[in-house]
């Protein structure tokens, strides 16, 4: 092949070796994740350049750690990612299903099919899936809603942290809830998750407010206070700090204390400031000085330094406050509103309490040893985010691969509607959701095709909610997952769905591969299993 001067440096693939390679890759990177899916999946461990170890079953934490650089893993990686943005679950799901869609769609280019007709077969496919899946679904109770959220937790931990953990997830999302024009909103960034090392996993619990590991600065400030107004200064209350090159002339002995005097005036101005606007609680991103300490106290003020950002931003969202610069230029419209503030220790550490009308809730982690700690952060987090989609949209599915084996049948009874050859995409479309019960079935041991014919047998011939069975891992057979308990929401596996099919899909488009010659390390297809 004579390629045009220049694409000189680039080593090209075309048409179909370069469909087959990408393909190839997708596969590799849904091997990687395989064996986490479901409550019977293994654990990764992985390990960063730093020997750090983590052990996780997520399957966007493998694939986020892995060094893969091949262009089309990456857009599988992406995908996965996206999902856990959107959804904060089915991660694995979504690459499972994308590369399954891909290994069907290759047995039809193999015979001559066209990848923009098996393209356009999965795009009508996916469509109808769409309104399908809408037809599965079930309104949840609130009680169906703590099982959607501890499923979600499924391999993640042992069964009574899942228990405690969506628990907590479900209360704190409806504590943060809003109504608005557009319905509920629950934004999990609400949620602060303050972790404790020491004590059990069991001493997990949700404080109402926002909790800081923070004592007040001066020991005369009131320990706990009422309603009022707070003033949020991304800086300090401090004497300008000396610059280097900055002199003073000493001419006469008076100088010097004159100088530290006028810097206490200037403090005090700040302070008396910060009197006329009538605050009860101030906090700083920085330091606050000695003398400003004591002023602050002399005024009743319960005041806080060395506040992280992320915690000045979160009071600022839960009491309606802007953050300031410069003490003297805050106005009233700055301030915000709080409902009561106060200082308790716990163990041997002081915290500081602030409840806000906004809402707002803080998890005190627990954990033995700082790995527990993290998985319980982890999955306490996963479960906020489902619990908070849920209350934006509460309808469910049945899980445990039953609304897969539905819609992979109503699918194909769809793909038969469709004259041209994109009846054979839409058809490998439907055969490549099944990916989902029979990879449960190979993780928890069971023989995948044996398992997955069953429970299609056992759809076909059920009666009206035939849909919601699925496979019941512990007892090894098909059965009702509304009843098991085993529900998703429905967001989360439309959302994965619809990202699987986009991910297959500009796959499928790409016929031609250019690699820069320069970066060998980019032709890395991860090994096939
Ligand atoms: P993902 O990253 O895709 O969320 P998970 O490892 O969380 O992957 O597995 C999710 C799958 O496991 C879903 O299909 C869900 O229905 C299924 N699942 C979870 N718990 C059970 C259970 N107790 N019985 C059967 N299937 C389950
Ligand atoms: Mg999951």
């Amino acid at each position: 092949m004579s390629d045009a001067p220049i694409l000189r440096d680039t080593e090209r693939t075309t048409g179909r070796s370069a469909l087959q390679n990408n393909i190839q890759a997708a596969m590799a990177l849904a091997g990687a994740v395989r064996s986490t899916l479901g409550p019977r999946g293994l654990d990764k461990l992985l390990i960063d350049d730093d020997g750090r170890t983590l052990v996780t079953n997520d399957g966007v934490t493998v694939l986020e750690s892995a060094k893969v650089e091949h262009p089309v893993a990456r857009m599988m990686i992406n995908a996965s990612s996206v999902q856990d943005k959107i959804a904060r679950d089915g991660t694995t799901s979504t690459v499972l299903m994308s590369a399954e869609m891909l290994q069907n769609a290759w047995h039809l280019v193999t015979q001559d099919v066209h990848p923009a007709i098996i393209a356009r077969g999965f795009r009508m496919a996916e469509t109808h899936a769409h309104e399908v899946l809408m037809e599965l679904t079930l309104e949840s109770e609130f009680k169906h809603r703590l099982l959607a959220t501890r499923t979600s937790l499924a391999g993640k931990g042992h069964h009574s942290m899942q228990i405690l953990l969506s628990e907590l997830a479900v209360e704190a999302a409806e504590a943060i809830q809003v109504e608005t024009e557009n319905g509920i909103i629950a934004d999990p960034t609400r949620v602060k998750i303050l972790p404790q090392s020491g004590g059990s996993i069991s001493d997990t619990r949700l404080v109402t407010g926002l909790v800081l590991a923070k004592n007040r600065i001066h020991e005369d400030m009131p320990r706990v206070a009422g309603a009022g107004k707070i003033l949020l200064i991304d800086g300090g209350i401090e004497r300008r700090s000396m610059k280097n090159d900055m002199k003073i002339n000493v001419t006469s002995p008076g100088v010097l204390e004159s100088f530290r005097a006028k810097e206490v005036e200037l403090l005090q101005e700040q302070i008396d400031h910060l009197k006329t606007l009538g605050i009860g609680l101030l906090a700083c991103k920085e330091g606050i000085d000695e003398e400003a300490k004591i002023m602050l106290a002399n005024e009743g003020i319960q005041a806080f330094r060395r506040v992280a950002r992320s915690d000045l931003d979160l009071l600022a969202r839960g009491c309606g406050a802007t953050l300031i610069s410069d003490v003297k230029r805050a106005t009233s419209k700055d301030l915000g509103a709080f409902i009561s503030s106060k200082n308790e220790t716990w163990g041997s550490v002081a915290h500081w309490i602030v409840e806000t009308e906004e809402g707002g809730a803080t998890l005190i982690a627990c954990g033995s040893t700082e790995t527990v700690l993290g998985e319980v952060e982890r999955s306490f987090a996963d479960a906020l985010g489902v619990a908070c989609r849920m209350l934006e949209d509460k309808r469910l599915l049945a899980g445990g691969g039953a609304t897969h084996v539905a819609l992979a049948r109503r699918l194909r009874r769809f793909a038969e509607t469709i004259p041209g050859r994109e009846q054979l995409g839409a058809e490998a479309f439907a055969d490549a959701l099944e990916v989902i019960p029979r990879v449960l079935a190979e993780n928890a041991g069971l023989d995948p095709i044996d398992t997955l014919l069953q429970l299609v047998a056992a759809q076909v011939n059920g009666g009206e909610d035939s849909h919601h069975l699925g496979l019941d891992l512990l007892n090894r057979k098909p059965a009702d997952m509304v009843e098991s308990g085993v529900l998703e929401p429905y967001l989360i596996a439309r959302q994965s769905i619809a990202g699987a099919t986009e991910a297959a899909i500009s796959i499928l488009r790409i016929d031609d591969v250019l690699w820069a010659k320069q970066d060998p390390s980019m032709a890395d297809v991860p090994e096939m299993e």
